[in-house]
């Protein structure tokens, strides 16, 4: 059968763009696009890119006071003006998605800016009435914010919303204690909104190292964001210009916005996927094996939309080992188990790879490294904000498992380390890195004695002979 297309790939975001090129310019499959948005996708339209460029901004105020720990006098007696700095970063978002575009249209795929859905198996319709058939279809839709289901949900803001304020509310709340609400959180009080953050659990960022967690919270209070641990809001309701507030303890405020950073979920929904028979999971995710294939066979998805790792770079790198698998005869799967991330907090980033200290407790004995310090370059500017390092070593092979970092530019020594943690090093490996002196990073390869040992002895191991 001659089919329109070798590929059709539904969402223009990190994942899809990344397989439609490589599939087209390096393999020369036929190749066409549809996104009903913009080109770029959540990652670069209303996610990593502007929020790390108002985190910049942000940052600018604690900048001008370090400033003055220096010497500079009068530093940061400027104002943020909003509007200037808002245009100028819309003009950048239409610069990067232009660059999407074109380097699509440059390696031949045809794209089509409206909505498509699955017809069959092998066919999509677009939004207009057309249908287009592919040999193979990938779907790259991504995720979509979610809200908590309470009254009055829909007076919240969801993350998609920051990037197109038209001016920042004086008073916001921040609902959740995630990636999305720590970084959100830290820009809002950052550029002048006197933020208040609500999360239901005990410290933000569950799921990362615990010590992580306490210095995270702690740094969000330093800050200036009223921190409110346990505490989670009932139902909204409008009152005049804002939204009252009504919190699951009974007490009430009213603020001018208030932002839902409370997850997201795969955005299959109205796609025709179940009734092409493609197997979805108990959060709607599509449902795909080691090699991005879906129950239909002719049909993959990447991304968000699987629900595996919901970071741009696993998107990145599973869209190239599809289009390298299908197109290339280069079949790549892609491992999630050793993925780095960072979240960008101010002045200290978090940022972490492989085992937790809670997680290698469990299965044990594991050994802790941690380096906790105040940096020279803040200390000297009269700040008392303390980094910290945590390696976690395999007890019994000397394998460092884990590395945790909570520091500046935390996220740039992550991205170092997952290399030799990929490799395998063991803690001697880093013991044999000269340190690059003065750095941060290089207490990552001079701590010599463990803080702690954790877990029990593996029950499997054999015993000591008498
Ligand atoms: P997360 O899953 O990280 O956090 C969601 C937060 O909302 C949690 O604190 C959760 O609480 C809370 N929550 C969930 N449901 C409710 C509810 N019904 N009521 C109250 N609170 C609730 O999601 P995010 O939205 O922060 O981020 C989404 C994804 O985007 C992340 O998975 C991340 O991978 C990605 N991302 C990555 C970034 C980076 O790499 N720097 C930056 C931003 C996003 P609890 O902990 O109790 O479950």
């Amino acid at each position: 059968m001659k089919f329109d297309y070798d590929l059709f790939v539904i969402g223009g975001g990190s994942g899809g763009v990344r397989a439609a090129r490589i599939a087209a310019s390096e393999y020369g499959a036929r190749v066409g696009l549809a996104e009903e948005s913009r080109m770029g996708g959540t990652c670069v339209i209303r996610g990593c890119v502007p929020k790390k460029l108002m985190i910049f901004a942000s940052q600018a105020g604690a900048a001008a006071a370090e400033s003055r720990g220096y010497g500079w006098q009068g530093a940061g007696e400027g104002r943020f003006d909003w509007a200037e700095f808002h245009g100028k970063l819309l003009r950048e978002l239409d610069r990067l998605e232009g660059a999407y575009t074109s380097g699509l249209v440059n390696a031949g795929v045809e794209v089509h800016m409206q909505r498509a859905r699955l017809h069959d198996a092998h066919t999509v319709e677009l939004a207009d009435g057309q249908r287009l058939s592919a040999k193979h279809i990938l779907i790259a839709v991504g995720g979509r914010p979610q809200r908590p289901d309470i009254p009055g949900k829909e007076l919240g803001l969801i993350s998609d919303d920051l990037f197109t304020l038209d001016r920042l509310p004086g008073r916001v709340l921040v609902v959740g204690g995630g990636f999305i609400a720590c970084e959100f959180a830290t820009i809002l009080q950052g550029l002048g909104s006197a933020t208040v953050l609500a999360y239901r659990g005990d410290a933000v960022l569950r799921g990362f190292d615990a010590e992580m967690r306490r210095h995270a919270t702690e740094q969000l209070r330093a800050i200036g964001v009223d921190v409110r641990l346990g505490t989670n809001p009932a139902r909204l309701d409008r009152e005049g210009a804002g939204v009252r507030v009504t919190f699951e303890d009974g007490g009430s405020e009213i603020f001018d916005a208030v932002m839902f950073a409370t997850g997201r979920a795969p955005y299959t929904k109205g796609l025709g996927l179940e009734e092409a028979g493609v197997r979805l999971g108990r959060r709607g995710e599509i449902a795909v094996d080691e090699w991005s294939q879906s129950s239909v066979p002719s049909i993959y998805a990447v991304g968000d939309v699987t629900d595996r790792v919901n970071l741009t770079p696993v998107a990145i790198r599973e869209g190239h080992s599809f289009a390298d698998t299908i197109f290339g005869a280069r079949p790549r799967k892609v491992d999630h188990r050793l993925v780095a991330s960072a979240v960008y907090t101010r002045p200290h980033e978090v940022a972490t790879i492989g085992l937790t200290e809670e997680e290698a407790e469990a299965c044990g004995p594991a050994d802790i490294y941690v380096a906790s310090f105040r940096p020279m370059r803040s200390l000297f500017a009269g700040s008392d904000a303390r980094a910290v390092m945590k390696l976690v070593v395999d007890g019994e092979t000397d394998k460092v498992l884990g590395c945790h970092i909570f520091g500046p530019e935390a996220g740039e020594m992550i991205q170092m380390i997952a290399i030799p943690l990929g490799m395998g090093a063991t803690k001697a490996d880093f013991d044999a890195a000269i340190a690059v002196h003065p750095t941060l990073a290089e207490e990552l390869v001079t701590m010599r004695k463990p803080s702690r040992r954790v877990g029990a002895a593996k029950m499997d191991k054999p015993a000591a002979s008498a």
